[in-house]
């Protein structure tokens, strides 16, 4: 716990503010459910404000050149890594992560404006020659930009949007998770320390019924970057039809992991068990789904339960734990029903199950980390996003079977597979429906590379150049010579 209560602000115009009605709401550490700090509820017209501020602030952010532009992101980015040991105890004490994963969360967010720092110098335009006229495309920023994150990566996932933004000369207004609105804070305030001018980025917390709906109703934001739940997501688009608002959505997660026969049996233990149970499964791209094939599916197994019980769990801000509580009571209770749903239907219990035992974990939402075997689709685990440290196995008979299960969901975020063979490798990425593919890796996440989802896990691409382009419109200006 730290030595005194911290004391958060929201962002608005430059100015560190509270909420016009005085309210504030205590943040809780999910570890030992001691107060963390206190942080300002704003409601509808906080966000208001915000979204004016940062209307006022978008002619001349989008006309300051990219040079210039780079040169803040960078000093931002800087600064973020000078106080990569403050916001990552911040982010610990109240999301639940241990402090090794909360620092590497808060370096990528540096690294992320550092990225589209100069990713903003290319934004290209093109010039077409037809006859007695000519076309010159541009690429504008589209406007004032919504960004909305959610709780389990509330700084990388707030970067991830930030960064861009601010690249491409838009402005913004970010609502992150009410629960967990600290550290993005801090991360955000960095750029206005590094010279952003007032109002380019602002910061209001409170309610997403209240304030992250008045950022998605407002005529003002021209663009909504949201990451969380798929019902959200649903909300959101919905209610950004009426004004056709540009929206991307990086929403739920129900990822396969299938290994096959030839699969390094060792190699494809250790990486499920880590992408599985890191961040207590609380992450979108977490295995949610193992498929292994029959003549491997014992071994492989042993292997994970190997993997598995090796996994220090405790306060994250001890040294040396791998897994932390969960972030909040409702979470460890879907993560019960889900187990319970499972066994009542045939499951069987490999490990985990339960909450650890001992005083250290009394008060925290701790859960220990859960292999079930003999599962199938009829369970809840195998449909629904647990979000939670659940890794439930089933087993398959030939490779078409594994791809028709792992496709069995409205969910399309990511999917692994691990094979020795080139052959199988393609055939499977080439079908399997999801916006990110992991072949012998258990991440799909690349700065450079695209990420979004499939299906109903989201609309539109974060990272990379395609980033970049979600906070730009094209613009065709044609040019006759007769006049
Ligand atoms: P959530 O949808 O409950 O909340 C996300 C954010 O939206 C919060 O800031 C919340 O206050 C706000 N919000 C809630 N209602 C709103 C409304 N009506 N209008 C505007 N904003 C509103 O999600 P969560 O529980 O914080 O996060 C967990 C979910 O996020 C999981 O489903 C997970 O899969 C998903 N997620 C997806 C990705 C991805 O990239 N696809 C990444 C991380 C998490």
């Amino acid at each position: 716990m730290l030595d005194t209560m911290y004391h958060s602000y929201m962002l608005i115009d430059g100015e560190q503010v509270q909420a016009l009605s005085g309210r504030v709401d205590v943040i809780y550490n999910p570890a030992s459910q001691e107060p963390v700090g206190e942080v300002p509820v704003g409601s509808r017209q906080d966000a208001r404000l915000a979204l004016q501020a940062a209307r006022r602030a978008f002619p001349a952010w989008s006309e300051t050149s990219c040079q210039k532009r780079a040169e803040i992101l960078h000093e931002a980015a800087d600064l973020v890594r000078e106080r990569t040991d403050r916001i990552a105890r911040l982010l610990t004490q109240e999301q639940g992560k241990p402090l090794k994963n909360a620092r590497a969360e808060v370096r990528s967010s540096a690294d992320m404006l550092d990225y589209y720092a100069e990713e903003g110098k290319r934004n290209f335009g093109e010039w077409m020659a037809s006859g007695q006229s000519r076309s010159i495309v541009l690429k504008q920023p589209v406007g004032v930009a919504a960004l909305i994150t959610p709780w389990n990566f509330p700084v990388d996932l707030l970067a991830w949007k930030v960064a861009p933004a601010l690249a491409a000369g838009c402005t913004f207004v970010a609502k992150p998770p009410s629960k967990a609105p600290i550290a993005a804070t801090e991360f955000v305030k960095t750029l206005i320390d590094a010279g952003l001018p007032p109002g380019a980025a602002n910061v209001v917390h409170g309610p997403g019924s209240e304030v992250g709906a008045e950022l998605v109703q407002s005529p003002i934001s021209r663009k909504i970057a949201f990451t969380g739940e798929t019902k959200t997501g649903r909300w959101i688009m919905a209610h950004a039809a009426g004004q056709i608002k540009r929206v991307s959505l990086e929403l739920g997660g129900q990822s396969p992991f299938i290994v096959c026969q030839d699969a390094d049996l060792e190699k494809a233990a250790s990486a499920c068990t880590q992408r599985a149970f890191s961040n207590m499964g609380q992450i979108c791209i977490s295995v949610n789904r193992i498929y292994a094939a029959e003549e491997i599916a014992d071994q492989f197994t042993a292997k994970l339960l190997e993997h598995t019980q090796r996994l220090r769990i405790g306060n994250g801000l001890e040294p040396d734990v791998d897994l932390g509580p969960m972030f909040s009571e409702a979470q460890r209770e879907k993560t019960r029903e889900h187990v319970a749903d499972a066994l009542a239907k045939g499951a069987s219990l490999l490990c985990g199950g339960r909450e650890p035992e001992g005083r250290a974990f009394e008060k925290g939402f701790f859960y220990l980390p859960t292999v079930l075997d003999n599962v199938d689709h009829s369970m809840r685990i195998m449909r629904e996003e647990t979000f939670g440290p659940v890794a439930p196995i089933m087993r398959f008979k030939t490779l078409e079977e594994a791809i028709a299960l792992a496709n069995d969901t409205e969910f399309g975020l990511a999917a692994y597979i691990f094979t020795r063979d080139l052959k199988t490798a393609i055939f499977a990425s080439e079908r399997l429906e999801a916006g990110g593919i992991g072949v012998n890796v258990n991440n799909v996440v690349d700065i450079q590379a695209p990420f979004g989802g499939w299906k109903q896990s989201g609309l539109g691409r974060e990272l990379g150049h395609y980033g970049l382009e979600a906070y730009l419109e094209t613009k065709h200006i044609r040019l006759g010579f007769e006049m």
